[in-house]
């Protein structure tokens, strides 16, 4: 595949798939535009080389046309980190036609909501070609969105000579890095709610590495497993058998699984008062919420010793004060570990992130939740094949 810094764009109207999925507050405003922030080094490169920019992305997932999920907010947000550029909104590309007629060379214009229209989400080919229709070229670099077999991210790629923008490089560059004979000591930490949600990633880094520490609730299953009392612990029977499948592919590949050895725990989530436990003397009333001074010794002289290092799931739950110490610690362990090859990821796990001014001691920060995990799986996604097949069409036109 080709990426915008090795072809010469120019002059082009360019339709660029960008991530600008950011959380909204209750009232509709935008709570954090990371996403949007992202996006700004590939969108100037295309204004500054005479294209015209047609931007297409989705927000949340809206069932009908609604003003909550309309993007022209999020426009007006790129608009600030462009101000000397112009920019139009275009509320329906389908009967708007009069609004890209007049976008000039050096201009952006912003389309509405693409999940607005049911075709987006089905990869329809006629919807494709109308996108299409719109633009010379197309762009993707929108990484958290190309695990996703979508018009605007697969689709579209067979109507127009299609690369990568400079997001979509970097995830891929920095990614391939743990997926491909990545340097050992590997040391994986995963986190978060469920087993069954990240069951194949969790197999992968079975695979490649050598240390999968584990925590969070899908930890409790395990310590279940092992036949530890976990009181009243968030805890999922169905997934046992997951437990022991993946306790076995362990032995097979001689990696070392490391559960918990200590525990805080409270009556419930949302408690105010905690106690430390240790992992045999969990009280049947009593719920881990995250791990113990033990556990945060243990993982912290694994972490210390690490070449590659990959990060993905909270260690506790970290939404109440009372329990998000050991999130807060993995994160320093991490970060103080400057020989490493070091990557974060996960929507919760970035949102856990207390202190930003640290993430300029990790390696890499993926800007994609599901993708990523799907990238580890698989070393590739749905919209990076679909750049790769346009590539050879490329060499026939
Ligand atoms: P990510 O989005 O980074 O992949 P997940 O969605 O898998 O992460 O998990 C995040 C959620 O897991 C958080 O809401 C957190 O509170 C919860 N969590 C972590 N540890 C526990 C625990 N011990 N008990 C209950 N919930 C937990
Ligand atoms: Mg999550």
């Amino acid at each position: 595949m080709k990426f915008i810094d090795e072809a010469s764009i120019r002059h082009k109207r360019v339709l660029l798939r960008v991530d600008f999925n950011v959380p909204l507050k209750k009232d509709g405003s935008i709570a954090d535009d990371s996403r949007i922030r992202w996006a700004v080094v590939t969108i100037k490169y295309l204004l500054d080389r005479e294209n015209k920019v047609i931007i297409v992305s989705h927000l949340g997932r809206p069932s009908t046309r609604n003003s909550h999920d309309s993007l022209e907010k999020v426009a007006r947000r790129l608009h600030s980190y462009l101000p000397s550029y112009h920019w139009h909104f275009v509320p329906d590309f389908l009967t708007d036609a009069h609004i890209l007629a007049k976008l000039k060379e050096g201009e952006f214009a912003v389309l509405e909501n693409i999940r607005f229209y049911s075709e987006e989400s089905a990869n329809d080919a006629g919807f494709a070609k109308r996108l299409a229709s719109l633009a010379d070229v197309y762009v993707n670099d929108a990484f958290g969105v190309s695990h996703r077999e979508a018009t605007s991210i697969v689709g579209v790629t067979n109507y127009l000579p299609s690369f990568g923008g400079f997001l979509l490089k970097k995830e891929i560059t920095m990614l391939s890095k743990v997926t491909e004979n990545p340097k050992k000591p590997f040391v994986a930490i995963i986190g978060g709610k469920k087993i069954s949600t990240k069951i194949k990633f969790i197999s992968k880094l079975i695979r490649l590495a050598d240390y999968v520490l584990l925590s969070g609730g899908l930890a409790n299953t395990f310590l279940a497993a092992r036949g530890y009392e976990i009181g009243s612990s968030l805890f999922r029977r169905q997934e046992l058998g997951q437990v022991n499948y993946l306790t076995s592919l362990a032995k097979r590949h001689g990696t070392k699984i490391v559960l918990p050895e200590d525990a805080i725990v409270g009556s419930n989530p949302e408690g105010t008062t905690s106690q430390v436990r240790l992992i045999n003397a969990i009280g049947k009333h009593e719920q881990i919420l995250d791990i113990g001074p033990k556990t945060q010794a243990e993982y912290e002289t694994i972490i210390s010793r690490a070449k590659t290092i990959i990060w993905n799931g909270p260690l506790g739950y970290f939404e109440n004060p009372q329990f998000r110490r050991g999130t807060d610690f993995i994160y320093y362990a991490i970060a103080q570990n400057n020989h490493a090859f070091s990557v974060i990821g996960g929507g919760d796990t970035i949102a856990a992130i207390a202190d930003k001014d640290n993430l300029k001691n990790i390696t890499h920060i993926s800007t994609g939740g599901g993708a990523m995990l799907a990238f580890i799986e698989h070393g590739t996604l749905p919209g990076i094949e679909a750049l790769k097949r346009n590539r050879m069409k490329l060499y026939i036109l």
